[in-house]
Parts: C-alpha cells; sequence; structure tokens
C-alpha cells in the first residue's frame, strides 16, 4: 500500500470519467507528455479569471491587488514545494523558456561584454561575468536530454564560439557519469543535465553532478521537467544553481512553469526578454532593471495559470510527494513485470524500479511504434509513440523510434494490466497480418513494419503503412479486398 488512493483521486478528474474510441474507457497513460487536471486546479483557473481578473503589480484598484496576490501566493506556494526562496521563483511559459532565458542571459552578457570590447569602451557596470561564454568555454550536456535541454545549448554555442560537449547513455539508459571529474574541465561553463529521463525513467544522480561541477567552477541546471511532478525534490538538497520544470505536467494548467535560480545567481543575472514590468529606471538612454523575479518576468503575467500552479502544487501537497513516488513505483514495478514477461517486448531503459521514475519505454519486435500506438489507440489506450523529443538518445540505443507509458497518481495496476494486454493484442494482431500476407519481413520495424505487400500481391500503399487510424484493418480492406 502506498497511501494513495487512486480510486478516489480518479474522481476529482473529470476527463478520466469520459469514453474514447469504440466506447472504451480512457486509460490515459501519457502523463510524462502532459498530466490531466483536477477540478480543484480548473476551479482556480476559472475562479481567477471570473471574480479577480486584472493586470498584477499595476492597478491600484481592488482587483489588481487581488491579482497580485494570487500571483506571488502562487509563487509562494511553489517555492515552498521544492524548497526555495520566492524571489529565487521566475514564472516562465514552460519548461522549455526557462531553459531559454538561461541560455540567452549567457549570450546577453556575453554581447554586450564584446560590444562594449569592439568600441573600445571599458567593460560594462555589471556583475555579469560570471554568465560570459567565450570561445574555448564549454557547455557540457547528456546524451538523454529532451530536446528542450540540447537544442538552446547548441544555439548559445552556436552565437558564442562556445564548445559543446556532452555525457553518454549507459546501456540500461542512464545517464554514464563515469570519469565525471575529467569530462568537466576547468573551461566548463555550465552542465545542464536532465534529472529523470523523460524516454528510460533514469534518475540522474544530481547532487553528486553538482558537486564535482562547483569544484571546476561550472554552473549547474537541471532539467527537472520529469521528476518535480514526481518525486520530492528539494533544490537544496541536489545543491543546483538552476532547475526548470512545467505545470502542465504537474497537474497545472498550460502556459507556466518555473525557472528556479539561486537567489544570488538571479541577482547578477542579464535579463533575457525586455519591457514593462521588469525596468527600475527607464530614460531615453538606458534603463536599468528591477531584482528577481521581476526582472526576468516582462509584461503582465499570467495569473489565472499561475493560480492554477498554485492549486496544482497545493493537491500534490496534500497527497504527499513520498506517496505520489511510491504509488508510481508500484505501478512501475507491475509494468516492468508484466512487460517483462512478454518476449517480444524490449525494455528501453532500466529493468528495476531503483532510481527510476514512473515511465516505462519499449519496442515491440517487429511492429512499429507508431502501429503499437494506434492499436492500443483503438482500446481506449492513451500512450505516447515517437522520439519523445529525444532523438540522440535513440540514435544510441540504434532505434528510431519507441513506445512510451507514463504512469501520474490516477493510473491503477488494472491500467497497467490493460496496456499490457493490449500490447499482446496489437502483437496478435500484426502477426496474424504477417500471416494473412505471407509477408516474411518482420526482422525489424526500423525497416518495415508492415509488409509491403498484400495477399493480393499488389503493393501496399504508404498510406496503408503510416494509416493513422487501423493501419491493419486498412491495409486488408484496400490492398485485399479482391482476395
Ligand atoms: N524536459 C523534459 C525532460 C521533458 O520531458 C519535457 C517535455 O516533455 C521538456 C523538458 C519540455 O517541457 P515543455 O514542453 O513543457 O517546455
Amino acid at each position: 500500500m502506498t497511501g494513495l488512493d487512486a480510486e478516489a483521486i480518479r474522481k476529482d478528474f473529470p476527463v478520466l470519467s469520459r469514453t474514447v474510441r469504440n466506447d472504451a474507457p480512457l486509460v490515459y497513460l501519457d502523463s510524462g507528455a502532459t498530466s490531466q487536471k483536477p477540478r480543484q486546479v480548473l476551479d482556480a483557473v476559472r475562479d481567477a479569471y471570473e471574480l479577480h481578473n486584472a493586470a498584477a503589480h499595476r492597478g491600484t484598484h481592488l482587483l489588481g491587488e487581488e491579482a497580485t496576490d494570487l500571483y506571488e501566493g502562487a509563487r509562494a506556494k511553489v517555492s515552498r514545494f521544492i524548497g526555495a526562496e520566492a524571489d529565487e521563483v521566475v514564472f516562465t511559459k514552460n519548461a522549455t523558456e526557462a531553459i531559454n532565458l538561461v541560455a540567452y542571459a549567457m549570450s546577453n552578457a556575453t554581447a554586450v561584454g564584446a560590444a562594449r570590447r569592439s568600441q573600445g569602451a571599458p567593460p560594462p557596470d555589471t556583475p555579469w561575468d560570471r554568465f560570459r561564454v567565450l570561445p574555448g568555454d564549454e557547455i557540457l550536456i547528456t546524451e538523454l536530454e529532451h530536446h528542450a535541454n540540447l537544442v538552446p545549448w547548441q544555439q548559445l554555442c552556436e552565437r558564442t564560439g562556445a564548445t559543446l560537449r556532452w555525457l553518454g547513455v549507459t546501456p540500461d539508459g542512464r545517464v554514464d557519469v563515469s570519469g565525471l571529474d575529467e569530462k568537466i574541465t576547468g573551461r566548463t561553463k555550465l552542465v545542464a543535465i536532465t534529472h529523470q529521463s523523460n524516454v528510460t525513467g533514469a534518475i540522474t544522480p544530481l547532487s553528486d553532478v553538482a558537486r564535482i561541477a562547483h569544484e571546476k567552477g561550472a554552473l549547474v541546471l537541471a532539467d527537472a521537467a520529469q521528476s518535480v511532478p514526481h518525486q520530492p525534490v528539494d533544490v537544496g538538497a541536489l545543491g543546483v544553481d538552476f532547475l526548470v520544470f512545467s505545470g502542465h505536467k504537474m497537474l497545472g494548467p498550460y502556459g507556466v512553469g518555473v525557472l528556479f535560480g539561486r537567489s544570488e545567481l538571479l541577482a547578477e543575472m542579464p535579463p533575457f526578454l525586455t519591457g514593462g514590468s521588469m525596468i527600475e529606471v527607464v530614460r531615453m538612454e538606458g534603463t536599468t532593471f528591477l531584482p528577481p523575479p521581476q526582472r526576468f518576468e516582462p509584461g503582465v503575467p499570467f495569473i489565472a495559470e499561475a493560480a492554477g500552479l498554485g492549486a496544482a502544487v497545493d493537491y500534490l501537497a496534500e497527497l504527499g510527494m513520498e506517496n505520489v513516488a511510491a504509488h508510481e513505483r508500484e505501478l512501475t514495478a507491475h509494468a516492468l513485470d508484466l512487460l517483462g514477461q512478454n518476449d517480444g517486448i524490449t525494455i528501453v531503459g532500466p529493468r528495476t524500479t531503483s532510481d527510476r521514475g514512473g515511465c516505462v519505454a519499449f519496442e515491440v519486435d517487429g511492429v512499429h511504434p507508431h502501429d503499437v500506438g494506434q492499436v492500443l489507440d483503438e482500446l481506449g489506450i492513451a500512450v505516447r509513440t515517437g522520439h519523445h523529443c529525444a532523438w540522440p538518445l535513440h540514435r544510441a540505443f540504434g532505434v528510431q523510434a519507441s513506445t512510451r507509458a507514463s504512469f501520474y497518481v490516477y493510473n491503477t495496476p488494472a491500467e497497467v494490466e490493460a496496456l499490457a494486454e493490449g500490447i499482446r493484442h496489437a502483437q496478435r494482431f500484426f502477426r496474424s497480418l504477417w500471416n494473412f500476407s505471407r509477408c516474411t519481413r518482420r526482422s525489424s520495424w526500423t525497416t518495415t513494419a508492415i509488409p509491403t505487400t498484400g495477399a493480393c500481391g499488389s503493393r501496399l500503399t504508404p498510406r496503408c503503412i503510416t494509416s493513422t487510424r487501423s493501419a491493419a484493418t486498412r491495409s486488408r480492406s484496400v490492398c485485399c479486398s479482391r482476395t
């Protein structure tokens, strides 16, 4: 027993009582992409718009004050949730924007310094030095990163002439932290690293990474988009400098995410986006900026979304993050056990629950992930298929794509069993199709999973192979209706 009553929790999520294709009850196993939202969060968003709608930090009227209180109240809740101070929490649109904020702040610091130097002017009177990235500097990432924590660093390197380096992946889908002491060098400016992989579920030993990085003078940014929603996270214990996550993956609304930054770093960091609400004094000759977090939040903020995130944090805190993690561990153990009993399935990631979160990616022998996803969808089971925005990781495993089931507080063991049975159904289905077509090309879905010719001998059209619904059924009716 984990202390979570998933059946009771499900009643808070209106969407979980609807049916989907073929009138099947919804089995939602795609929370890694985005979580469902409980009534409490939806109510908080509606309440903010219905009763307190005004521009926070601007009006002197009552509604303006209430909107400000809602927004700042949400910041206080979020900061408590991750063990931070309120002024260390910057609201962004999502995790992606939070990472870009740091990357662009670094190149802004670099550009200002370079512009002054090129004009023969003295260096700017700012403490931005530690954010400047110069040719020869290094940014260290890993092969497990979501594109959100990869592309912004590639781009920063392109803008500054720095070098991108990365840690590899172990055969069981973890960040390879061996030899970290040599891989983080005196030139490493920043280590940007996932806390929990969105594909393999592996949890990175962040505090060890942070300790070594700090010994070498490097900053550490943790991508916690998949960890903050699913396990207790304390930024102080992790020892990281920056940490990012998205509200929509943790029961909250879309359009609100978080950048945590240690207060002394945020105090020194130049802004990314500029404009209203982030300024101290504006003259035609130049502008000074407010202290953090306002320096990084230009424009009228998203009050209702922040209020919704505050409600999501309340909801999770009430459940207890230890309980959330334990519940997902049980579901993951059940999934690893059931899928492990199926010879035609290869798990992409650790096969035990140790240092691992609640998402399970896998390949089904001879069946393309998109076809697995379609068959499951026909059964009402929603999973993610593709490279999950982690293309280099899939390449490292020698596959183009995988199927991913990801669990959350509202999932039950029965749903895991439905997944395992659904996959068996897909295997039977495609086996019968292979037999039907007498096609023997089933060696690997990375080439062609579905036969290229039907039993009638006619060539299956690309639409047959990649159809968005009932691939095999359509293949039969389109290509073999003559037989
Ligand atoms: N990092 C990880 C590990 C993710 O799983 C995701 C989204 O799936 C992101 C970053 C980006 O999140 P968002 O699209 O909400 O910015």
